[in-house]
């Protein structure tokens, strides 16, 4: 008998998944974390996703960030460090002493654009870094306009792309149930966790296994929602979550956090910061 291969993600899945800190902890035991995102107008989007890191428990974040990003982000969040890019506008540096540094996990993608230098920078960063990171937004972008790069994904990645984004991935398909079909297909072929963001975010595993997550609400279809996914995703992969185990708390917190966000204020008047802001609670009451 084969095992079912769709499960739903829920409350008692995340209480196994879930590591309460050690009393002893320093904040090396949380991992160093990097987060690449934002160009020049999509600042936003970096400063979101660190936030997002950030309350997720990571033990340190740097983010790499254009000239035009720097201040920016040092302003806006004083627990991030930056390495600032050579060029002003776009990161296309970022590969530069990436096996040495000691990072714990790579999320790229929030706000970078796709610029040419940066196709090639991400390039050169899979190849040194070769473990699982997180691959969001205008990284996946890149990954569709050269599409040679997505073989240079590293294994146990997570690619976190919206139904557009996965269109551009890997085609068009007639329904629903086609897309699911191609999801799945394409997560064991790549050996990869590829998450389809929507009402139901489908979460497929390399092992064909496809989990379907229910927090959230349509107040989370604004923009930078998944901007703060993919900082909560790099800050769970840090801290030696594995990466399934990230995909799927990081799924059920965000969605979690976006409940309690609308609760408060309404689905309308909710942002992707209130998301953020609802974090804590998501950690505390939704496990
Ligand atoms: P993005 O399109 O990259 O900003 O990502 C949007 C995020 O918000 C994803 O994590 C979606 O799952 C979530 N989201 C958007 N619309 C809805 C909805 N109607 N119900 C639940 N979650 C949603
Ligand atoms: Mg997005």
């Amino acid at each position: 008998q084969t095992p079912a291969r769709y499960h739903l993600s829920d409350r008692e899945m995340m209480r196994t998944i879930y590591r309460p800190r050690d009393p002893f902890a320093h904040k090396g035991t949380y991992g160093h974390a990097l987060l690449i995102a934002g160009s020049y107008g999509k600042m936003g989007a970096a400063v979101l996703s660190a936030r997002a890191c950030l309350r997720a428990g990571v033990g340190l974040l740097t983010c790499h960030v254009p000239q035009c990003g720097t201040q920016i982000m040092q302003i806006s969040e004083p627990a991030a460090m930056c390495i600032t890019d050579e060029d002003a506008h776009y990161s296309t540096h970022f590969h530069k002493g990436i096996s040495s540094a000691g990072y714990k996990a790579i999320g790229i993608g929030p706000g970078i654009d796709k610029q040419p230098g940066t196709a090639k920078s991400l390039e050169m960063l899979m190849d040194a870094w070769q473990r699982p990171m997180v691959i969001d937004a205008d990284a996946l972008n890149l990954l569709s306009v050269y599409p040679y790069l997505l073989y240079k994904v590293p294994k146990g990645s997570l690619l976190t792309p919206h139904p557009k984004e996965f269109e551009r991935l890997f085609g068009k398909t007639a329904n629903d149930i086609a897309r699911l079909e191609l999801l799945s297909k394409k997560a064991v072929e790549l050996q990869l966790y590829i998450l389809l963001k929507g009402r139901y975010t489908a979460i497929a595993c390399p092992d064909g296994a496809v989990y379907f997550n229910h927090t959230g609400n349509p107040g989370m279809a604004t923009g930078g929602s998944g901007d703060v996914l993919t900082g909560i995703l790099t800050g769970l992969l840090a801290q030696e979550y594995t990466p399934k185990a990230a995909m799927l708390l990081g799924v059920w917190l965000h969605g979690y956090a976006g409940d309690l966000a609308a609760a408060q204020l309404s689905q309308e008047a909710m942002t992707a910061s209130d998301i953020i802001s609802s974090l804590g609670n998501a950690f505390r009451e939704g496990i």
